[in-house]
């Protein structure tokens, strides 16, 4: 059991929310229960999203695509009523992570993007994204299979960068308008989520490879790797893949990074006090294509 506002200053100060000017409120956007036994995950607000997690006996859903964003009108409409009683049927706290956990070094969808594709990380790109290198430059058709593996589906590829690929951009989502930026950066492609329409010329006259793996399929990993770093590892249930499992072994809740960006009483109350399993709500395959076109612009 862990107190809701001590789990919320805790992802606060680990993602250093202050840092990324936002479009969507970040941390807190529906409150509820103020004591936490059990927390789950996805990558986007839906109303199935939080009525499932509801079902799985949650107090707490984490996203990385709240509910409100300052591009959307300011209406209860019937989708966002249909959201906001499906929270408040299930007693349901909702927060919300959006370009700061893009952008996180570790837990960033960006960083662990990077880090599948087997490329380490120098720098940030773009802000949010990832500039990374690959020690051993790789052709295209590795990378795509590398993303492909990282994400579960084929990806778009535009082939028009070099034969050996040292530097990559990454940027998860909507990031597709950073072509331009990666090619003048030197980088030789992007990998971001969704394409946009002038990418395959930009490709080829600037001579740089584009991939886009889906929105959804590129931002799973974040909003995962926060919820483990929320919820011991001990007490975590069969909803996480290996692969996020074992990363969490590596950086476990009391790793030093982690207490050097928090301070020692924000992380030991978090760290000692949740006593429940952290369940993963993720949609069906089809509710993951229809989301990534309804995601434009997040
Ligand atoms: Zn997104």
């Amino acid at each position: 059991m862990a107190r809701r506002d001590e789990i919320v200053a805790f992802a606060d100060e680990l993602l250093e929310v202050e840092t990324f000017p936002e479009y969507g409120r970040p941390g807190l956007q529906v409150v509820g229960p103020e004591d936490v036994s059990r927390l789950a995950c996805g990558v986007s607000s839906s109303r199935e999203l939080f009525e499932r997690a509801a079902a799985a006996a949650a107090e707490l859903v984490l996203v990385h695509h709240g509910l409100f964003w300052r591009n959307e009108p300011l209406v209860v409409d019937r989708r966002l009523k249909g959201r906001l009683e499906a929270l408040f049927a299930g007693n349901l706290t909702l927060v919300a992570y959006h370009l700061a956990l893009d952008a996180h070094p570790e837990l960033g969808n960006n960083a662990l993007l990077a880090d599948r594709l087997g490329a380490q990380r120098e720098e940030a790109f773009a802000g949010i994204g990832a500039g990374a290198r690959f020690a051993e430059p790789i052709t295209i058709r590795e990378l795509a299979e590398r993303l492909r593996k990282a994400t579960g589906r084929e990806p778009l590829v535009f082939s028009e960068g070099p034969e050996r690929i040292e530097r990559v951009a990454v940027v998860t989502g909507g990031g597709g308008t950073r072509l331009i930026e990666a090619a003048h950066e030197g980088y030789d492609a992007l990998v971001t989520g969704e394409p946009e329409e002038p990418a395959l010329h930009t490709a080829r006259e600037l001579s740089i490879h584009f991939l886009a793996g889906g929105h959804y399929a590129t931002e799973t990993f974040g909003v995962q790797a926060l919820a483990a770093r929320l919820v011991p590892l001990q007490q975590m249930s069969s909803g996480f893949s290996p692969a996020i499992t074992r990363r969490a072994t590596a950086s476990s809740v009391f790793s030093p990074a982690i207490t050097r960006r928090a301070t020692a009483s924000s992380v030991a109350p978090i760290a000692t006090a949740i006593g429940a399993p952290c369940v993963l709500v993720s949609l069906g395959a089809r509710d993951r294509e229809a989301r990534q076109h309804s995601l434009k612009g997040h």
